[in-house]
């Protein structure tokens, strides 16, 4: 909790008195808006180079989705001085599609920067459709549909980094929920930073140390505007249930979340990784060339039943 009076932590190291706004319990630290702004870029920064995530030279491709991770990874790293473009998927949800897209063109437009936008109606089917005819449920579907598009288009468009706005919320439920299965598969992978191999473009999450929280507020005060409310279908999934269980214990204990994520990745990933196994083999999908476990890819199979 931030005192009434409390007064900004490193404002007051250079002899000034002004007024903190916000409180990070996790980093002891109490600031105003100018630092809490800069204290957010630099927190982003030192996760790049932590990670050797991609240097000013390199094309990057930001996943937009409209909402506050997306648009701050967007805002940061272009205030940052690299060269990053949008990449919209209209999923075609309804109400939530059209609203998230209005506040991703508007904030591309903003900063001045390409939004590119690839209508799942017309590469495929809409989520809602795909979820009905797949039997799936929607996110699985969504998830490898976004995950084959935005691959694809990067290549195609000759980008070298894809970066998503995943944030420490959002990695920690993910830890969470796979170290309750110990899915060894799952735990593997799970990484700030996928290499680019075969078919595939490298994968970075700069925002990995940075809690869901502490982004909003730096949207708030970036005068970022974002879509506010979930995609209906996020209603219901494991990962919230997760993410709620996790936020009463950070509540207790304040860096919990950060250390449970942080030791994994010094002290465990390391030793899953140890013995180098055989990971499945990748092949090329038979109809559309891209990288597969099967002889036809998933992406290819869901078209086969929509009919396109
Ligand atoms: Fe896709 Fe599920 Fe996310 Fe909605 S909640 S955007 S369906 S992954
Ligand atoms: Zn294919």
């Amino acid at each position: 909790m931030l005192k009434k009076q409390a007064k900004c932590t490193i404002c007051k190291t250079k002899g000034l008195k002004n007024k903190a706004i916000v409180y990070l319990p996790q980093h002891r630290l109490a600031l105003c808006k100018e630092h809490y702004i800069s204290w957010f870029e630099k927190r982003v920064q030192k996760t790049i180079d932590e990670f050797k995530m991609f240097s000013k030279n390199e094309k990057i491709l930001v996943a937009v989705s409209g909402g506050k991770d997306s648009l701050a990874l967007w805002n940061v790293l272009t205030k940052l001085g690299y060269k990053v473009d949008g990449f919209y998927i209209n999923l075609g949800i309804g109400e939530y599609s059209q609203d998230s897209k209005e506040k991703a063109v508007n904030f591309a437009r903003k900063i001045n920067r390409p939004l590119h936008i690839l209508d799942l109606s017309t590469e495929i089917a809409t989520i809602p459709k795909l979820k009905e005819i797949s039997n799936r449920p929607a996110c699985s579907a969504c998830g490898t549909v976004k995950r084959y598009y935005m691959n694809k288009f990067a290549k195609d468009n000759s980008y070298e980094v894809i970066a998503t706005g995943h944030n420490l919320d959002d990695e920690v439920a993910v830890l969470f929920g796979n170290t309750l299965r110990w899915d060894i598969d799952y735990l593997k992978r799970q990484y700030p930073v996928l290499k680019e191999e075969e078919g595939f473009i490298k994968k970075v999450k700069p925002l990995c140390k940075i809690t869901e929280k502490e982004t909003a507020i730096y949207s708030f005060l970036s005068d970022i505007d974002y879509i506010e409310y979930e995609c209906p279908f996020a209603e219901g999934a494991s990962s919230i249930e997760y993410k709620e269980f996790l936020a009463k214990l950070e509540e207790k204990h304040p860096g919990t979340k950060l250390q449970f994520y942080t030791n994994f990745l010094k002290r465990m990933y390391p030793i899953l990784n140890e013995e180098k196994k055989e990971d499945k083999k990748l092949i090329k999908c038979k109809i559309c060339g891209e990288p597969s476990t099967n002889e036809i890819c998933s992406v290819c199979r869901l078209k086969q039943r929509v009919g396109v």
